[in-house]
């Protein structure tokens, strides 16, 4: 026979894992790679980094996949070696002390949904600012040792890295995660099998697998669709971070929520507060309220139970951020739900809508929040008044100044975002004390007693750190993909570390205005061009794939980057992430932020910066308002000067510009020729970190969360639900009652002629009888002023409350009387409103009758 050229049959390929062992002594490794403590613990970093140091890199500073792939030699070898194995056992010890302390039952506890996580970099679940800050909130809950557990998503491709091709075009690249090497673990049930959920999806189900990741004493539980038990149209629920379509967004809605729920009942949990970290999470209140009418109460009852419990962070100052769904795609998926709760499907869709009669609203995830959470709050003192404004039309009765949404400025985990050099400077100069009592600015004053060179040396040590993690991160990098070595090689070469370094890293969205800084290109060059005062940029940021204008933005700082008289001093370095942020936030000596005002809605780049003596320049925007103090920053003016976006442009690129030709450039380079550094800067250094630092701590966010949310509304619902609900179940009859009479009560009498003819200095006084038809004192009622027109947007001139003077059946006689004391041109109605005690505020139960 011929001989065939080829002949092979089909592979059967099998899955096979050669699980890689530990030898005893080594057990305890595996322990503390897969709890995240290490992301934030440098010691810990440190010992994983000496097991191996070349292979730790090549993993990326995964100690999973470091304990995976240490070879067999290596570990006999680490085993031998008495200093590093006596490195292990302090590491561990540390942790297990850590670990071991009971928690805190004391404070409320919290279960906290989040559609991403930015623990470290190594585990993508992440995009940006809204992940760090959730991942920056365990963290400080585990710190704090609160009774705290989220849920989220483990994504197969997570978000997409970044490269630049040839021309500054971005090329966005999804890599599949393996989750066997990654630093989480399955979630298993009694019998060792992988807990699985099952969602309702309409008519079939979708099953989610459960992982955990353990964050120090904090349990994160992960989501993930991308299994064989589901189909090909439901495994990329999890797939990607802000990918897919409107489709897929509401299914991954769906899991967060309401899967979120159906996993903590699953695991046994039950917290005393829910927070919807950002609206996508909103569900989770549908699948409450159908738990509490599936177990006997009415709608109205489950209501005040789940709203009683509940809390919304919003994180976006413009509506269109919110999460918006057509009427037929949320009924394919949501059309069951109105008859588990009892009501009808225009009553149910008409809680994600702002006029729920309006069949041409579309369902707002972030309408549904408000409606099913007792409180609503923004991040950031600014955003928080944003925010009033922006949800004011939920509430018709009421101007947005007068509405119950507060806010917490939002603040940076410490710990992780500090670099280990001033980490040990705080160590040794501050009170030991310190760490558990972070916001306390007077511990933080004992920056004023360190050195001034030490702090010099300090900002040095990090420059020369991120210069280079610059070479080693990108040279290759640049080789492979920007072709022309004898630029790329220029590039480095220029990198000065004498230089003014300025950071301007975000995400690429036009209203952070990157460009703000290329306005005028002569000038700018001969900013970066001065050979004693050299000055170097740094720009770093995905843009959406989805948003051109802001990969348009890139491109052309790219271009800009590549231009003879910018080469090496704008640098635009790729693929922004956890590791490079906090080399660029304690690299460099300037952070720069220009967003449109009020679009940054808190920022926290800034913050950590601040920990690590890095000086802001930005835009008196988000938390930069509160935080920027007099001779520790620089500030961009508040107010808006003009209309026209394109002259507010120029204006603020030419402030920015001579903020730095006058006094930024000048101070830093005012070098004492002794001492070799700018006493002025050290000082402005100095100020920063002792005034505003403490401040813009996570410890002082999480506080803050506990003062004025979770304390008072866990309190609150534990009455509502004691004695089998028995409150709850009489303010919702309470409000029935109410609600049913509203349209019938009537003004029986009043005597307002006072009113017409005010004058300063003289007592005024006004009558109202109304006829409560049958309730029993359930009404207020208050005289209302306005400014003649609006000022900064606020209406509200002064409310009088009336006070109740007579009672005859249900005729209810009210009174007030006053001085005015400004003279001026008013509007002014009476406003009759439901009142009870037991409510939490007005917004609770907004309905409202003007009856002057
Ligand atoms: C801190 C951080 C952000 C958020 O920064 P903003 O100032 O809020 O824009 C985004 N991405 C990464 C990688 C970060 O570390």
């Amino acid at each position: 026979m011929k001989i065939k050229s080829d002949y092979s049959n089909e592979p059967q390929w099998k899955e096979v894992t050669v699980k890689s062992t530990l030898p005893k002594a080594l057990a305890c490794l595996d322990e503390i790679a897969h709890n995240m403590w290490w992301a934030w613990n440098y010691e810990a970093r440190n010992m994983f980094k000496a097991l191996d140091e070349v292979l730790y890199e090549e993993v990326g500073h995964n100690p999973v996949q470091l304990l995976e792939r240490l070879s067999y030699e290596r570990k006999e070898a680490i085993v031998k070696d008495k200093k590093l194995m006596k490195q292990v056992g302090e590491v561990y010890k540390k942790f297990r002390a850590y670990m071991d302390v009971k928690p805190d039952s004391k404070r409320a506890s919290v279960a906290y949904f989040c559609m991403e996580f930015g623990l470290n970099q190594t585990l993508k679940i992440y995009s940006g600012g809204l992940g760090m800050l959730a991942g920056d909130y365990l963290k400080e809950a585990s710190d704090s040792n609160v009774d705290l557990c989220a849920v989220g998503f483990l994504y197969r491709f997570g978000y997409f890295t970044q490269s630049l091709s040839m021309d500054g075009q971005q090329i966005a690249k999804y890599d599949a995660q393996n989750f066997n090497s990654l630093p989480i673990e399955r979630e298993l049930d009694e019998n060792g099998n992988q807990v699985v959920v099952n969602v309702p999806y309409r008519n079939y189900q979708v099953h989610a697998l459960v992982w955990r990741v353990n964050v120090g004493r904090i349990k994160l539980y992960l989501l993930d669709t991308d299994n064989d038990m589901n189909s090909e149209f439901d495994r990329p629920i999890t797939h990607s971070l802000y990918g897919g379509d409107w489709e897929n967004r509401l299914k991954q809605e769906i899991l967060l929520g309401i899967g979120g729920m159906l996993t903590l009942k699953k695991l046994g949990i039950k917290k005393d507060i829910y927070h919807c970290n950002e609206g996508h999470a909103a569900l989770c209140n549908l699948q409450r309220l159908c738990d509490y009418i599936e177990g006997g109460l009415t709608f109205n009852q489950a209501m005040e139970l789940v709203r009683a419990s509940s809390l919304y962070t919003v994180h976006t100052p413009v509506p269109a951020g919110h999460d918006y769904f057509d009427e037929a795609l949320f009924g394919k998926y949501m059309g069951d739900y109105p008859a588990r709760l009892g009501i009808s499907w225009d009553e149910f869709i008409g809680m994600g809508r702002t006029n729920p009669d309006d069949h041409s609203e579309r369902f707002c995830m972030s309408t549904f929040a408000c409606n099913t959470c007792q409180e609503i709050n923004g991040v950031s003192k600014l955003h928080g008044w944003v925010s009033q404004k922006m949800f004011a039309p939920l509430w018709k009765g009421y101007f947005p100044e007068e509405n119950a949404v507060g806010y917490v400025t939002n603040g940076v985990h410490l710990p992780t975002w500090t670099a280990t050099e001033w980490r040990k400077v705080y160590d040794k100069y501050f009170d030991k004390s310190f760490m558990g009592d972070q916001s306390n600015e007077q511990i933080w004053h004992a920056i004023y007693n360190v050195p001034d060179a030490e702090i010099w040396e300090t900002r040095m040590a990090l420059k020369q750190k991120l210069i280079k993690y610059i070479r080693d991160k990108f040279t290759q990098q640049w080789l492979r993909n920007q072709g022309d070595p004898a630029k790329v090689v220029s590039i480095l070469e220029k990198i000065n570390p004498n230089a003014l370094m300025i950071g301007f890293c975000r995400r690429f969205a036009t209203y952070k205005r990157a460009h703000l800084l290329f306005t005028d290109l002569e000038r700018l060059e001969k900013i970066v061009n001065n050979p004693e005062r050299p000055v170097l940029f740094f720009f770093s940021g995905k843009a959406h794939p989805a948003d051109g204008a802001g990969q348009g933005l890139i491109k052309r700082i790219f271009e800009i980057s590549r231009m003879p008289q910018f080469l090496g001093k704008i640098i635009f370095l790729e693929d922004y992430d956890m590791q490079l942020a906090r080399r660029l936030v304690s690299g460099v000596d300037i952070w720069m932020n220009t967003p449109t005002r009020p679009l940054e809605a808190s920022g926290t780049s800034g913050e950590k910066a601040e920990m690590n003596g890095v000086i802001n320049l930005s835009v008196l925007d988000g938390w930069w308002v509160e935080g920027y103090r007099e001779g520790a920053g620089w500030a961009l003016p508040e107010k808006r000067t003009y209309q026209n976006q394109g002259y507010q442009d120029q204006l603020d690129a030419a402030t920015i510009y001579s903020l730095l030709e006058n006094e930024i450039v000048p101070l830093y380079f005012n070098k004492d020729k002794k001492k070799g550094y700018s006493e002025g800067w050290v000082k402005v250094v100095k100020n920063s970190i002792a005034t505003i630092a403490p401040h813009y701590t996570m410890k002082r966010q999480l506080d803050d969360y506990y003062d004025k949310f979770y304390e008072s509304q866990a309190k609150r619902a534990h009455k509502l639900e004691a004695h089998d609900n028995k409150l709850a179940k009489e303010i919702a009859l309470w409000k029935e009652s109410v609600a049913e009479r509203w349209d019938s009560i009537y003004v029986v009498s009043k005597n307002e002629e006072e009113l017409q003819d005010i004058a300063t200095g003289h007592k005024v006084k006004v009558t109202y009888t109304i006829d409560e038809q049958g309730l029993n004192d359930a009404i207020g009622l208050e005289l209302v002023f306005l400014k003649n027109a609006p000022v900064d947007d606020v209406n509200i001139h002064k409310v009088i409350p009336f006070k109740l003077v007579k009672t005859e059946g249900n005729h209810y006689t009210f009174e007030t009387s006053f001085e005015a004391s400004e003279a001026g041109a008013y509007k002014c109605d009476v406003r009759m409103f439901p009142k009870n005690s037991l409510l939490p505020h007005r917004q609770d139960f907004a309905y409202v009758k003007w009856i002057g």
